[in-house]
């Protein structure tokens, strides 16, 4: 039986070992240690930001970048439908109310003109919001050209979620530096990864040393243990921080990996009528998860049914994520809809995209998808 090729695994090799290896053998292996203050430089300055703090995991960073610019309980915050649900369970962590706003239908990304309207709403009837938090979906860029100044003018504090678009730009700036703080993820299935784990990174020096003391059960500088208020056990490991020092080294190289990916996927999808990759003209995107788009009345199939027919074949795909105003656990949360999210989650697809995928596993993923079209358009793909 052939092996299952899956979205997105991680990317991992002989650099990382050596890495890992070498903090295990320096003998940093409780928490704090010199690989994860140079992780953390290693990152500030490839974003060309003030600093960065590790964390335990993306959430965990958002958790302390929220309360990092004042996020209160009871705050409104501002958050799309189509994002992971980490971003939405930090707002809730505070005891904040989460808002959702819809898509842009071409890129996934919230929509610009209806957070412009909500924040006119929200302030009209005196509500209180805490930030807003724009997503880079799939590693694609939210519109900071238009979002920037929207919050500059309501004098709301922008969080953004990079957790996937470590590496991509937005008009030549790195992604992760266009809010007041940047949140990254080197969760498993990221463009790179520490197994588990990330970052806050920002010119805001004062934000970031309060995360960092926040991230280690706010203990004060005293012998004995002292703590003047509640803290997180949020602190990446030293061990974890070199994994993430090898896999910055390999970061370009697999960003260009899986831009490749998405371009054989464009040339391989570009005959079908009525299929579309998400964000297809987006140059600077680190091409996380290459996604299609399948338009039912023009192709005649609708995503699920090469869902299925990759999965008989060992072939992991995933749906987009399920708007959060669909989530049973934010049933009483407000929401301005148009429809753009619900469409994606209905008619999107994500497809193996990862770096580590091999060349024969490639040619596995285009035969399975050649036969599927060459069946459902009677042979339509050249
Ligand atoms: C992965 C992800 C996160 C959370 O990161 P973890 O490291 O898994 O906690 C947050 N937001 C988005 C949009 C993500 O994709």
């Amino acid at each position: 039986m052939s092996q299952t090729i899956h979205l997105s695994p991680p990317d991992v090799g002989p650099l990382e070992e050596s890495y890992l290896v070498a903090a295990l053998r320096s003998g940093w292996v409780a928490p704090a240690g010199p690989d994860l203050q140079a992780f953390e430089s290693d990152i500030a300055q490839r974003l060309g930001t003030g600093g960065a703090v590790a964390v335990s995991s993306g959430t965990a960073a958002l958790h302390l970048a929220l309360l990092g610019v004042g996020v209160r309980p009871g705050d409104v915050v501002v958050v799309p439908t189509l994002t992971f649900v980490a971003t939405a369970n930090a707002v809730r962590y505070i005891g904040a109310r989460p808002v959702f706003v819809d898509c842009d239908p071409r890129t996934g990304n919230v929509d610009v003109g209806l957070v412009a309207d909500l924040l006119r709403q929200l302030r009209s009837r005196g509500e209180r919001i805490g930030a807003i938090v724009p997503v880079d979906m799939f590693g694609s860029c939210a519109d900071y050209g238009a979002l920037a100044p929207l919050c500059v003018e309501a004098g709301v504090p922008l969080v953004e979620d990079a957790a996937e678009a470590l590496g991509a730009n937005h008009r030549g700036r790195p992604a992760g530096t266009f809010g007041h703080v940047g949140v990254l993820s080197f969760n498993g299935n990221k463009i790179m990864t520490t197994s588990g784990g990330g970052m806050l990174v920002s010119d805001d020096t004062a934000l970031l040393d309060r995360a960092r003391h926040l991230s280690t059960q706010a203990r004060e500088p005293a012998r004995h243990y002292e703590h003047r208020e509640t803290g997180y056990n949020y602190r990446l490991s030293n061990l974890l921080a070199a994994l993430g020092r090898a896999q910055l080294v390999r970061l370009d190289g697999m960003i260009a990996r899986r831009r490749h990916l998405r371009d054989q996927y464009a040339k391989l999808l570009a005959p079908v009528p009525g299929v579309e990759l998400l964000n297809a003209e987006d140059t600077e995107s680190n091409c996380w998860l290459t996604v299609i788009t399948v338009e039912r009345e023009r192709c005649g199939w609708r995503a699920d049914d090469l869902a299925v027919h990759l999965a008989e074949r060992h072939i992991e795909t995933r749906p987009v994520w399920k708007p959060m105003h669909l989530q049973p656990m934010h049933a009483d949360a407000e929401s301005v809809l148009t429809g753009a999210a619900e469409r994606l989650f209905a008619d999107g697809l994500t497809l193996p995209s990862g770096s580590a995928l091999t060349e024969p596993q490639i040619a596995r993923v285009f035969a399975a998808i050649d036969e599927f079209l060459a069946v459902r358009a009677g042979g339509a793909t050249a």
